[in-house]
């Protein structure tokens, strides 16, 4: 069946309102915040970065992280109706992100079996702290160092569907598979630096935001 576009939506600070991957790791080592500082400011590559946030967590407290993420996340205004939306209209809609399965697990509950699908890193609890297992490594031509390459998975739901790509994202981590999208919606450090490399993206505030709006562009992007 031929679908008029394909949605990506990044989780932390796009889903949820806080970004759950920087709240978890600095809360359980301050000096994470530093790993944090430097990523944002491109001076570390976003997987080396993930890969020293997550080896100062313990993984035998991994009870404790999921209960704590339950208690902070908060949905953005608008997420649930934009996700109800996209079923009932049979558009393919994607959770991608760069934090760990157990995270969005804990946040959302199990993978609906009629989606929103999840494409995220694997987290293994088998070493004193945690380590990644990374999906979707980075091939030409991004640049790398992406962790989940973002920039792969856009290209490959694209190829998949046989359809444009809308990406909703806020981060750093965004950037790479944003630019390849067809239509972006952005907010945050996302926004600044589309902004900054002369990327035409809409911002958003809210999922309805979003509604509002995506509809009368699937025209558009049809018709380019
Ligand atoms: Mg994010
Ligand atoms: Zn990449």
């Amino acid at each position: 069946m031929s679908v008029p576009f394909v949605v990506i939506l990044d989780f932390d600070g796009t889903i949820t309102t806080s970004d759950l991957v920087v709240a978890l790791t600095t809360r359980v080592h301050d000096a994470n915040r530093d790993i944090v500082n430097k990523v944002n400011r491109r001076e570390l590559e976003p997987r080396t970065g993930l890969n020293i946030l997550f080896s100062h967590l313990p993984s035998r407290d991994r009870q404790l992280y999921e209960e704590y993420l339950r208690h902070l996340a908060r949905f953005r205004s608008g997420y649930h109706r934009f996700s109800a939306v996209l079923k009932d209209s049979h558009i393919p809609f994607y959770i991608v992100s760069n934090g760990l399965d157990f995270m969005l697990d804990a946040v959302l509950g199990p993978t609906p079996e009629d989606g929103p699908w999840r494409i995220c890193n694997k987290a293994r609890f088998d070493q004193p702290s945690i380590t990644i297992e990374w999906q979707y490594p980075c091939q030409d031509p991004c640049p790398g160092g992406c962790g989940l390459c973002k920039y792969q998975v856009v290209t490959e739901l694209r190829e998949r569907h046989a359809a444009p790509v809308v990406y909703v994202g806020d981060d750093i981590t965004d950037v790479n598979g944003a630019k390849h999208a067809d239509r972006i919606y952005a907010r945050g450090l996302l926004a600044q630096m589309l902004g900054q490399d002369g990327v035409g993206y809409t911002q958003f505030d809210t999922f309805d935001d979003i509604l509002s709006d995506l509809f009368t562009v699937t025209e558009v992007i049809n018709n380019d």
